[in-house]
């Protein structure tokens, strides 16, 4: 088990140490693609280079946080022929719970078929699928009859289905295997400070200087690097960039067998019915692809994304009941800038390196530690080849059992600042069930005693953990 990555301090000890001596590399943005370079280039340099991070909020609070929370091959992108990109994430997948067992485990998806043509057409991609992922694989597909079909998800709507298949796919918590790379790159000497946003830099010679505004009140200052890494996500505001929104919606459980479904809708999208929360008490049902044109920081999903996934999962489900939402998300794809419809538009990533700027584009959750590696490799040529993050396995800290404990390491050691950090990323207290003030002031009570939080500030926290769980009326 792990020494923890930060204590108490860490945040204000981090950016005094931030502001010191330039740094080789200043990673700007926490999550997964960030975090993971982070990690890689931490564990190559063995100490020989100083490393930075700053996050301009919670790390981890954007698209790494709020996704599918799968790692997959991607079934999909094989009717758009990406081949390479299916077998390059299916690897991955198997390297993934080789190294983050307890983050990343198998899970089975259950695809209904309507037609004998669906089954056939569906059938191939699911056989390439297996050879794809080759060796790698995680178990081989199955058929199933509709008597079997009914058997195993006695609770699917069997009206007009023809047949189905199983097929194996993965689950992580996605907020959670992001920290853990964050975390173990602190623990390899990268100063992470979070709340610190870049907003602007400019080139002095043969360093670039990033002005930074600390957001908890802190004021500015300048950090000096040799190399930035630009790993802001949807906020690299870019030409490269194109901006797809999807959002999720979260229900009481529709099955309990614990499988998940997979669905071909025949607007040519796939929708998944996934397991989730406590004891698998929850459905969470997603993802839509709309194109999104306002600002990164204001992302949310509209009533017709409701409509939209509430709609699908009454065809799917016989008793689904009122499907009224107990907790809603949303978050943007950074993508490759490409023509198309959103769900088309290519999942391939961009790395490249620009006035000493190395910026990384587009790619999945999946595959971000070979994006990772790719990135170190432009950034540090000579370490090429040295020990990367292939071999190392996460070892976690033990997960505290009482939420006292929780939100205590939570302040202590994962630097989290706010009520919505613990909620919404240290946790996913906030997508487990409906809050109201009430219920939310024993939680802020516990967490503003260490930050010595006031009355005013105690409701200002509970206020914004509540606007973020806001539910539209659809
Ligand atoms: C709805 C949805 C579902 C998805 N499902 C899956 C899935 O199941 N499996 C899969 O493999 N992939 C999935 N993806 C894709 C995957 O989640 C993303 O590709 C990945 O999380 C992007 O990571 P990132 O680090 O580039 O961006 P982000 O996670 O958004 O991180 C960027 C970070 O930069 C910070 N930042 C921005 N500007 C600044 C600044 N000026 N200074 C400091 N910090 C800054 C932000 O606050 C943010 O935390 C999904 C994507 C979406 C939208």
């Amino acid at each position: 088990m792990n020494a923890p990555a930060f204590h108490p301090q860490s945040r204000k000890e981090n950016l005094a140490r931030l502001i010191g001596e330039p740094l080789d590399v200043l990673i700007i943005g926490g999550g997964i693609n960030g975090a993971g370079i982070a990690r890689d280039l931490a564990l190559r340099a063995c100490g020989t280079l100083r490393i930075g991070l700053i996050e301009k909020r919670y790390f981890g609070s954007g698209t790494s946080s709020r996704n599918s929370q799968l790692i997959h091959g991607g079934l999909r992108y094989l009717e758009h022929f990406d081949f390479a990109l299916v077998k390059e994430a299916l690897h991955e997948r198997a390297r993934l719970v080789k190294l983050a067992p307890g983050l990343v485990e198998p899970l089975r998806f259950v695809m209904p078929f309507e037609t004998w043509f669906q089954r056939r057409y569906y059938g191939i991609g699911l056989w390439l699928y297996d050879l794809l992922a080759g060796s790698h694989n995680i178990a081989p597909r199955l058929n199933l009859s509709l008597a079997e079909l009914k058997r195993i998800e006695p609770d699917l709507n069997l009206v007009g289905l023809h047949s189905a298949a199983i097929f194996s796919d993965c689950r992580v918590n996605s907020a959670r295997l992001l920290l853990e790379n964050l975390f173990d790159a602190a623990r390899h000497g990268v100063i992470a400070v979070n709340y610190a946003e870049a907003a602007g830099w400019q080139r002095r010679g043969e360093i670039l200087e990033v002005n930074i505004e600390d957001r908890l009140g802190g004021g500015e200052s300048v950090v000096r690097a040799h190399q930035i890494v630009d790993a802001r996500g949807p906020w690299e505001g870019g030409a490269n960039l194109r901006l797809v929104r999807g959002s999720h919606i979260i229900v009481p459980a529709l099955t309990d067998s614990g499988n998940a479904i997979a669905h071909f809708h025949r607007d040519g999208r796939i929708i998944f019915v996934l397991p989730w929360g406590p004891q698998n008490s929850l459905s969470l049902i997603g993802t839509t692809d709309v194109d999104h044109s306002g600002s990164p920081d204001e992302v949310s999903i509209t009533p017709q994304e409701i409509r939209y996934l509430q709609a699908i999962a009454r065809e799917l489900f016989r008793d689904a009941g009122d499907l009224k939402p107990i907790a809603v998300y949303s978050s943007l794809r950074p993508l490759v800038a490409a023509d198309g419809s959103p769900s088309a538009a290519s999942r391939g990533h961009k790395i490249w390196k620009q006035d000493g700027v190395v910026k990384i584009t587009g790619g999945k959750y999946t595959t971000y530690r070979s994006m990772s590696q790719e990135a170190v490799d432009l950034l540090a040529p000579d370490l090429r080849g040295r020990c990367t993050t292939h071999e190392s396995a996460f070892t976690p800290a033990r997960k505290p059992d009482t939420a006292e404990a929780i939100i205590q390491q939570a302040v202590d050691y994962e630097m989290a600042q706010r009520l919505a950090d613990l909620m919404f990323v240290c946790t996913y207290w906030g997508y487990e069930r409906s809050w109201d003030a009430e219920a939310l002031r024993p939680l802020a009570h516990e967490m503003g005693r260490p930050l010595a939080w006031s009355d005013a500030q105690r409701e200002q926290q509970i206020a914004l953990v509540l606007r973020i769980a806001a539910i539209p009326a659809y």
